[in-house]
């Protein structure tokens, strides 16, 4: 596996790679790997490109009292895991090599980035949409993979690509669970052994929801009532928000007729914690 730092640098080894008619696809994290980003490296692999991860704590995505400093990182096995994946390049660059001056252009996705995580993080899907596009402007990837765990990132990152014609693929890879069903996440070390248990009600209850509405329940905002009663019955956790929405624009939703997003953010003490699911509905005849 090779690695850089250096923006030339990877430029110049991705350019070798395109020139021997080598397709590329990138997988852009924030590192602190685990299997939910081994699962995305692993579809890259399989399309047979030249798989690019790339790790880099974005500061532009952390607002000022979120936890840009203590976001876990640990470089070097992180250097491991993705030698033993099979990932041909790693891209580490520090912040003064994405970030020289200050910045003064920003992608913003616009609509999209104002509800669920948007509307309590405010500036958080611009900074995303800027470095992705910073990304993808240094790599020039053929295919780039998101998670659906950041369901709204991934919506956001497509219809960048839409709009901009960018001129790559963007495929979403479902998301990774531990065997108890919370969903793999970076910030999971921070959780206690007890608030790890509590969050095991995230996923239950969206399970529960989804039966909800297979068993027929229709209105949007029962579903978010009985989440939210079921979260404060059975943990600590704060809600931030629980949202049913369109699955496909994230619009606004009372009955449940078309493929609906269930999504949600919850603090176990200064943790926060984002799970969702999309639940499918038949046509009612
Ligand atoms: P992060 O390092 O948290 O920014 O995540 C990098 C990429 O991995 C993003 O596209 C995430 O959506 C994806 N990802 C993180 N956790 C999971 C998971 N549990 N399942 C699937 N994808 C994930």
């Amino acid at each position: 596996m090779q690695r850089t730092a250096n923006i030339t640098e990877l430029r110049k080894l991705v350019a070798e790679k395109k020139r021997l008619g080598k397709a590329i696809a990138l997988v852009p994290t924030m590192g602190y790997l685990h299997r939910g980003h081994l699962t995305l490296i692993e579809n890259a692999k399989q399309t047979g490109a030249y798989v690019v991860v790339s790790i880099f704590v974005n500061p532009l995505q952390f607002g000022p009292n979120e936890d840009y400093a203590r976001y876990p990182r640990d470089l070097e096995r992180d250097a491991r895991l993705v030698e033993e994946a099979g990932v041909d390049l790693l891209f580490h660059p520090s912040v003064e090599e994405m970030y020289p001056q200050p910045m003064v252009t920003f992608v913003e996705v616009s609509q999209l980035d104002k509800v669920l995580c948007g509307a309590n993080r405010p500036g958080h899907f611009r900074g995303v949409t800027t470095v992705v596009s910073k990304l993808f402007h240094i790599v020039q990837p053929d295919i780039a993979f998101f998670g659906q765990k950041d369901y709204q990132q991934y919506l956001i990152i497509r219809r960048m690509v839409s709009d901009l014609n960018l001129p790559l693929e963007v495929r979403g890879v479902p998301i990774v669970r531990e065997e108890d069903g919370l969903a793999l996440s970076s910030r999971n070390v921070f959780l206690s052994a007890e608030q790890r248990q509590e969050a095991l009600i995230l996923s239950r209850s969206l399970r529960e929801a989804e039966g909800l509405i297979k068993n027929g329940e229709r209105s949007a905002r029962e579903i978010e009532e009985f989440i939210r009663k079921t979260i404060s019955r059975e943990s600590q956790g704060l809600v931030d928000y629980i949202e049913v929405r369109d699955a496909d624009d994230l619009s606004d939703v009372v009955n449940i007729e078309r493929p609906v997003l269930i999504a949600l953010a919850v603090r176990f003490g200064s943790t926060r914690l984002i799970d969702n699911k999309v639940v499918e509905v038949e046509p009612d005849v």
